[in-house]
């Protein structure tokens, strides 16, 4: 075979030096040492959630500190990676709230199942549960890893009431007019 023998080009003084490469380098350090910041100290600093995000899904109440959630379970059939159970109770006769059908009883969403798709939010007719700005969800098992129904509406909190809806049914009842 054959060997071509390539001329190598001599290296100029300032090339043997290094000092092309190295103000080439420090020039690129200098361009981000002075640039505006991308990235924070995180967990100490956290970003700004915009208005819509889907965090983890929670379970709120309304004004009245009363659960909104009547245990439909239409959310639980509408999750596609089944990540929602709930064991439907009813509510006791002597409760401020016997006017409500039901409540769930127990109300468990697995994390490391659900994919944040927002379909439960959307679906739901009491508006009881939305995906709000908590992003971070760890645990050291997977059964810490499951929100149960007092986490999931620690998470939540309250959310405004626009209709008052079951406000408006006991009264309705009140005046003898169950519907
Ligand atoms: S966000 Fe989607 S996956 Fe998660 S619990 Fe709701 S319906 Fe299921
Ligand atoms: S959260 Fe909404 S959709 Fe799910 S069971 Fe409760 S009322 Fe029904």
């Amino acid at each position: 075979m054959a060997v071509i023998p390539v001329d190598r080009k001599p290296l100029s003084f300032a090339e043997r030096t290094y000092m092309p490469q190295i103000l080439s380098g420090m020039k690129i350090t200098f361009k981000h040492l002075m640039a505006p910041k991308v990235t924070m100290e995180y967990p100490e600093e956290r970003p700004a959630i915009p208005a819509g995000y889907r965090g983890v899904p929670t379970l709120v109440k309304d004004p009245n500190g009363r659960e909104k959630c009547v245990s439909c379970q239409l959310c639980e059939f509408v999750c596609p990676p089944k990540a929602i159970r709930i064991t439907p109770g009813e509510i006791p006769p002597d409760a401020p709230t016997r006017h409500v059908e039901k409540a769930p009883q127990a109300f468990d969403i697995d994390m490391l199942r659900c994919i944040y798709c927002g379909l439960c939010q959307e679906v739901c007719p009491e508006e009881a549960i939305f995906l709000q700005q908590q992003y971070t969800m760890t645990g050291y098992s997977r059964e810490e890893m499951v929100n149960h129904k007092d986490r999931l509406y620690e998470l939540g909190g309250t959310l405004p009431d626009e209709h008052y809806k079951w406000d408006k049914k006991k009264a309705a009842e009140e005046h003898g007019n169950a519907h």
